[in-house]
C-alpha cells in the first residue's frame, strides 16, 4: 500500500465550507432539516460532485444515496462509508456532513493517485439521521439494518402532517432500490466526537469500539400535598424529598460503574408551589453503559433506589422502563483497520466509545462496521458554534481512506 497517501485537506475543507452555505445560519451554523428544499440542494450538490468524480449513483426507497467508484471486480460487495447530511435546527457545519464529504474526498484522492481497488468503494448519505423534523432518529439506517420496516419510515410525519414518503417524492429522492439487502463488505463512518475526550487527552483520532447501551425510565412518586406551615415534618409525605434522594442515588450509580452515564434530566414537581408540600413528582432517568449486563445491573440498582426512597417517605411509586437500546460492538476487523491506519499514518489515537447514536450502529447489524472520531472544539455539537480544525478533519479522512483501502483489497 502507498505509505504516504493522504486526503487533500484544502479540498475537503472547501467542500465542507461550500456545503455549509446550504442552510447557513447567521450565527455560523447550519439549519438543514431532513427532506426540505435545503436537504435536496445539499444532496444535489453531493451527487453532482460524485458524478464529476466518475461515480454512479443509486438511490433507495427511503432516499439513502450510494455513490459508487468501480473496483477491479464489481461483482464483489463494496466497502462503503457515509453519514448524514441533515442537521439539527441549530446545527453545525460538521455533524454528519463531514462523514459524507470525507467519503467523497476518499474517492477524489484515489482518483488523483490513480489507485484501483479490488472491491468497489462507495460514499453514502443516510436519510433523516437527526430525527428532528421526522421523529425517530437514524430511521433510514434503521430500516437498512432491519430494525424498522419501510412503511414505518415512509409514514413518519412532521408537525405539519407531511410524511417522509411524500417529501421524498417531492424533492426527487424516492428511489427504486429496495432498502437493505445490499451486501456491504465493510462500512466506515467518520464523525466529530461530539464529546470532550479526544480534545482533553490531546489525541487526533478516536478508534470507536462501539456505542453505549441505553435504558430510559419514567418515574412518578406520589405523596400528599399539604400546607407548608401547619403540617409537621414528622407526618409529611413529601414526593420531592423522595425524588431528590433518587436523583442523588442515580448520580452515585453513574460514578460507581466505570464508563457509566446516569442522568436525571427532567423533573416535574406538582403542584410546584412554594408553600405547598409537593404531592407528586415525575422524573426521567437515562442510564448508559458499554456492556449490557452492567447496564442491567445499573437499572436494578436504580429501581431499588426508587423503592427505598418511596418506602422511607411513605410514597406511592410508579416505575416504567420505556426504552432499551443494547450496546453496540463494532466489528473487530473494521476496528483493526482503523487502528492500523492511524498507526501507519503516525496520528495520535485512542480507543473510544460513542455516547451518542449513529447510523453505523444500525448498519453494524447487517454489515461489519466501525467509526473514526476526530476532536471537536470543547466537545460541543448540536450547536451553531460546533467547530473542528482542518488538520483534524483531514487526519480523520486519511485514516478513513487507508482503512477503506485495506478492506477494499481484502
Ligand atoms: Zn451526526
Amino acid at each position: 500500500m502507498t505509505t504516504d497517501l493522504r486526503a487533500n485537506s484544502d479540498r475537503l475543507w472547501k467542500s465542507l465550507m461550500d456545503m455549509a452555505k446550504i442552510g447557513a445560519t447567521e450565527k455560523g451554523g447550519v439549519c438543514r432539516l431532513a427532506l426540505t428544499d435545503l436537504d435536496k440542494e445539499a444532496r444535489d450538490l453531493f451527487v453532482k460532485w460524485c458524478k464529476e468524480a466518475g461515480c454512479t449513483i443509486t438511490v433507495d426507497k427511503i432516499g439513502n444515496v450510494f455513490a459508487r467508484r468501480a473496483g477491479k471486480d464489481n461483482t464483489l460487495a463494496p466497502v462503503v462509508t457515509g453519514s448524514h447530511i441533515d442537521s439539527q435546527p441549530t446545527g453545525g457545519k460538521f455533524d454528519g456532513v463531514y462523514g459524507v464529504l470525507a467519503g467523497l474526498e476518499v474517492i477524489r484522492s484515489l482518483n488523483d493517485a490513480k489507485i484501483e481497488t479490488r472491491r468497489p468503494i462507495e460514499a453514502s448519505i443516510w436519510t433523516n439521521e437527526e430525527g428532528s423534523r421526522f421523529a425517530t432518529a437514524m430511521v433510514a439506517s434503521g430500516i437498512f439494518g432491519g430494525v424498522f420496516d419501510l412503511e414505518y419510515g415512509l409514514s413518519r410525519a412532521d408537525l405539519d402532517g407531511k410524511t417522509m414518503g411524500e417529501e421524498l417524492k417531492r424533492i426527487g429522492y424516492a428511489g427504486d432500490e429496495p432498502v437493505g439487502g445490499r451486501p456491504i463488505h465493510a462500512f466506515f463512518e467518520t464523525h466529530i466526537e461530539q464529546g470532550p475526550i479526544l480534545e482533553h487527552d490531546k489525541k487526533q483520532i478516536g478508534i470507536v469500539q462501539g456505542g453505549l447501551g441505553q435504558r430510559w425510565y419514567e418515574v412518578t412518586m406520589t405523596g400528599v400535598e399539604s400546607h407548608a406551615g401547619p403540617t409537621p415534618m414528622r407526618i409529611r409525605k413529601d414526593a420531592m424529598v423522595g425524588a431528590s434522594s433518587v436523583i442523588t442515588a442515580i448520580n452515585k450509580i453513574g460514578h460507581k460503574f466505570e464508563n457509566a452515564c446516569a442522568t436525571v434530566g427532567l423533573v416535574q414537581c406538582m403542584p410546584n408551589s412554594r408553600n405547598t408540600i409537593p404531592g407528586k413528582v415525575f422524573f426521567t432517568m437515562d442510564l448508559r453503559h458499554p456492556f449490557d449486563d452492567v447496564l442491567e445491573k445499573m437499572g436494578m440498582e436504580a429501581k431499588e433506589a426508587c423503592e427505598k426512597a418511596a418506602n422511607e417517605n411513605g410514597l406511592k411509586l410508579e416505575f416504567k422502563e420505556i426504552w432499551v437500546l443494547p450496546a453496540t460492538h463494532f466489528n473487530k476487523d473494521c476496528i483493526k483497520a482503523v487502528e492500523n491506519a492511524a498507526n501507519e499514518l503516525g496520528f495520535t489515537s485512542m480507543p473510544i466509545i460513542s455516547g451518542a447514536g449513529h447510523d453505523s450502529f444500525y448498519i453494524n447489524k447487517v454489515a461489519p462496521a466501525a467509526m473514526v472520531f476526530v476532536p471537536c472544539e470543547g466537545g460541543i455539537s448540536h450547536n451553531e458554534i460546533e467547530n473542528a480544525t482542518p488538520e483534524d478533519i483531514a487526519a480523520g479522512c486519511s485514516v478513513l481512506m487507508r482503512a477503506m483501502l485495506e478492506r477494499a483489497n481484502s
